[in-house]
């Protein structure tokens, strides 16, 4: 593809594109020192790469992010190669990656994209290299059962059935234990398309929601809104469902949580209450209960809100995109204690499967369930086919379920349990040591590995117990401000990198509460590290912010 061309000196040689070397990188590497220079350039990606990512681990002001934008500004593909493949590697390790953000840092525990193991690399090369499309059975084959049989395997962590009925399905071409999808965005809105499609089926002279659309379905069915109940802290990706499945996303009905964090099982059942005895018809289409929530990490009570749907003949979806691997702990799998009972539940493979970018899936209990959104086509996807395209929200797809079923192979559910195991031990630790500490006041402490916390000095804390409203609210403000600002700084500074979210918490006077957010999930984070993060927050407090709390004399 990239050949001097000959008639130019060699100060002015450009680039060609040429017909001959193009088919040779079909074939094979250019050439045997092109293949030297491939096997070389492994080397730095498997082994090195992250000692060329940014020593830094947040998105730092050293170089702004305007700055850098002002170099990517060159809309024109250039008609002529630039660079040889060799140039494009440098260019990728010492240009891109400087300013990439190095997530795999311990010190980097700020969101849910963290350390993946190193065979990780070799096994996306695989799949990159067989390049199967599991759409269908022409362009996958063994693939295509290998990964029923991986679904199999999640599905039977979940649902614990017996083998006869793992026997039955594993290979049916006819059922569907679930699905991979692009993430757990997917994974929940394939998850609320079927629950969709399943509150209203065809029946007599009525084709189903899924052929003649929302309003033709409403109306056979009497309807004037359909509604999806899930906790206030549920993902925001279900909102872009009931956005996507013409539900919209106002009928998402968010239930308010206790004071963990976890679905309030009164308020829900009030809910449902007020939503069937409202003026005009609603129709439940799904409850969601969540495993692991994105900002505390906290289980809603799945067993009671299972019984709920169970009496009531809603569907159940379970959100574990988080959670879900807990499973496979003998300690702490038991917190995910009624999941089972769910009607679909989603689980991420790049999160709490260490798995590359991107990975999601959707499991559902009744293997018939998918054929609410079941499609063919006259060129693939035929009836009673293996293909697996019939029941997907995608359609092209790589093969992500290699990578699942070989990582399942190389760590066990033992070496995950392992790896579960440490990150709760570790934020609980980690809790431990901000209790000890006078400034800082633990907001939510972990259930899984997500803990919240706040620079709050123990001094006025109690202060703000006896505070009046508008101390209390002046106080809060302040607070807000300072750790607002405190987690930029840490960021900026580029040592260590924590989130922050803001948590409406009743137990504190109904009040917005910026808090710090963290995830622990990097085998390498111990408590040593943690205790530079605590460090480095209470210095830049002292520096920046003590005064402002001084000033104010609180
Ligand atoms: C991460 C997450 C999602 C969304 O998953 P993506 O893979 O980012 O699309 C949904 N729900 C929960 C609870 C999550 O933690």
């Amino acid at each position: 593809m990239i050949t001097a061309d000959k008639n130019m000196t060699a100060s002015q040689q450009q680039l060609v594109a040429d017909w001959q070397t193009l088919l040779r990188t079909f074939i094979k590497p250019e050439n045997e020192a092109t293949k030297t220079i491939l096997l070389k350039y492994m080397e730095p990606i498997l082994f090195g790469l992250h000692s060329f990512l940014n020593k830094h681990v947040g998105i730092t002001e050293e170089v702004s992010i305007k700055d850098l934008a002002e170099q990517y500004k060159n809309s024109r593909i250039n008609p002529y190669p630039e660079k040889k493949l060799a140039d494009v590697i440098t260019d990728l390790i010492e240009n891109i990656a400087p300013y990439a953000v190095n997530i795999a840092s311990p010190y980097f525990i700020g969101h849910m994209t963290s350390a993946i193991p190193f065979f990780m690399v070799h096994l996306k090369t695989i799949t990159a290299a067989l390049n199967q499309n599991v759409v269908k059975l022409e362009t996958s084959k063994v693939v295509s059962v290998v990964e029923k049989q991986v679904l199999a395997k999640i599905h039977r962590l979940i649902f614990q059935k017996d083998d006869a009925f793992y026997d039955e399905h594993i290979q049916n071409p006819d059922t569907t234990l679930g699905c991979f999808t692009d993430g757990g965005t997917l994974a929940n809105t394939t998850a609320l398309w079927v629950a969709r499609n399943a509150a209203m089926p065809p029946t007599d002279g009525f084709q189903g929601i899924e052929a003649e659309g929302l309003m033709a379905a409403y109306r056979r069915y009497g309807i004037d809104r359909g509604v999806i109940l899930v906790s206030r802290l549920g993902h925001y990706s279900l909102s872009k469902a009931c956005g996507l499945l013409g539900i919209g996303n106002q009928n998402l009905i968010p239930v308010d949580v206790d004071s963990r964090n976890k679905l309030n099982i009164k308020e829900l059942k009030q809910a449902i209450r007020t939503i069937e005895n409202e003026k005009g018809r609603n129709k439940i289409i799904a409850v969601i209960g969540i495993a692991g929530t994105t900002e505390t990490g906290n289980i809603d009570p799945l067993d009671q809100i299972a019984d709920i749907c169970a009496e009531k003949g809603i569907h159940y979806h379970i959100d574990a995109a988080w959670g879900g691997p807990t499973l496979m702990s003998e300690k702490y799998g038991c917190l995910l204690k009624g999941i089972e009972k769910a009607d679909s539940v989603t689980i991420d493979g790049h999160k709490q499967f260490y798995m590359p970018m991107t990975c999601g899936m959707v499991y559902f209990k009744d293997p018939h369930k998918m054929d609410y959104i079941a499609y063919h086509a006259r060129y693939v996807n035929r009836p009673g086919s293996v293909d697996l395209g019939i029941r997907s929200l995608s359609g092209s797809r790589e093969a992500n379920s290699l990578i699942l079923d070989s990582t399942l192979k190389i760590m066990g559910s033992k070496g995950f349990e392992l790896l579960i195991d440490h990150g709760i031990e570790t934020a609980k630790a980690f809790a431990k040591e901000i209790k000890k500490r006078p400034l800082f006041q633990l907001i939510s402490p972990p259930e899984l590995n997500i803990l919240t916390y706040r620079i709050c000095p123990l001094y006025i804390q109690e202060k703000f117990l006896t505070a009046s409203q508008q101390e209390r609210h002046e106080i809060n403000e302040t607070l807000n401000y300072i750790n607002q600002h405190i987690q930029r700084c840490q960021r900026e500074a580029g040592h260590s990198f924590v989130s922050r979210t803001t948590l409406h918490l009743k137990r504190l006077f109904n009040r917005d509460i910026v808090v710090f957010r963290c995830v622990l999930m990097n085998p390498m984070t111990d408590t040593k590290i943690l205790n530079d993060i605590l460090d480095e927050q209470e210095e830049i407090f002292n520096h920046y912010f003590k005064d402002i709390l001084s000033a104010r004399s609180y």
